[in-house]
């Protein structure tokens, strides 16, 4: 079943006994989303998918404006994983007026792909809390695909006392490594084969671990390096190893776990991934 208010998500939400898992979505789904879906499942009676492009967590209007919207196809994939309710608010539904209150990252929210999309993470966070506050989940799930999202999404339900049991899944991958993306969609032929440089930087610096922090950036920095020379070329906006709780960057000395992370634009699109890795 879709609704799009939230007097109608009310309603429908009411009608639901037992535990309830969300999945917040952009929409656009694909097996990364689907595998979400199935581990939902798995832990509550019933799933809801949420389906909002959130106007708040974009920088650029230009990047909000082209962002895919496929809601019929998001709505088969759903009814196809047995998921009992989606919710595709209108943007006037979720923010029928200027919020005054909104939440904050804090200095989490400065760092890495924060200190690239200033705001960004407050965003997520705002409509995080509305979503958790429309649904009343017992449990929501999201990708490791997103790591400084996840972290901060933790903090926000551990700090505000939320009472939302946050559950991660990891990165689904194509064949050759590229992690699935809604983005990936508007790569040409030739970009798809240069944006697969990500992933390899990150499978590299993995395979580097035995040298420590500087030893993978090196790794990871030299496959990017490369496709920057590729035609077309990569573009890289940061990569980085970061504190898997706080993002903040790690030391040359650095023990236990550690997240690298990359961001890079291909033409016009631009594309995230990490891999947890272990010091
Ligand atoms: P999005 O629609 O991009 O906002 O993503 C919705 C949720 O799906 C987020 O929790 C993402 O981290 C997760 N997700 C996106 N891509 C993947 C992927 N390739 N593997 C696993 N989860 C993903």
């Amino acid at each position: 079943m879709i609704v799009h208010t939230p007097a109608e998500l009310a309603a429908a939400r009411g009608a639901l006994s037992g535990t309830v898992a969300l999945v917040p979505t952009m929409g656009a789904l694909h097996e990364g989303h689907r595998s979400l879906i199935r581990a939902a499942r798995e832990i509550a009676d019933h799933v809801v998918v949420s389906v909002f492009v959130n106007p708040l967590q974009f920088g650029e209007k230009a990047d909000l404006d082209r962002y895919p919207r496929t809601l019929e196809a998001d709505a088969a994939i759903c009814a196809e994983e047995g998921v009992a309710l989606v919710f595709a608010p209108s943007a006037a539904d979720m923010y029928p007026r200027e919020p005054v209150v909104t939440v904050s990252a804090g200095e989490m929210g400065t760092v890495v792909e924060g200190a690239s999309r200033p705001g960004h993470f407050d965003g997520v966070l705002t409509v995080v809390t509305k979503l958790f506050g429309l649904v009343r989940p017992d449990s929501a799930l999201f990708g490791q695909k997103d790591a400084q999202q996840l972290a901060v999404i933790r903090r926000l339900s551990e700090d505000l006392n939320l009472g939302v049991r946050i559950v991660a899944c990891p990165t689904v991958r194509e064949a050759d490594g590229l992690a699935l993306s809604s983005r990936n969609r508007f790569l040409s032929p030739d970009e798809r084969v240069t944006a697969v440089a990500l992933s390899r930087a990150l499978f590299a610096g993995r395979d580097a671990v035995e040298l420590g922090p500087a030893g993978v950036l090196a790794a990871a920095g030299a496959v990017l390096d490369a496709a920057a020379k590729a035609e077309p070329p990569l573009d890289r906006d940061y990569l980085v190893l970061a504190d898997s709780v706080t993002f903040s960057p790690v030391t040359a000395g650095h023990s236990g776990p550690a997240v690298l992370a990359v961001a890079a634009r291909v033409g016009e699109t631009r594309l995230i991934d990490n891999l947890p890795l272990e010091f």
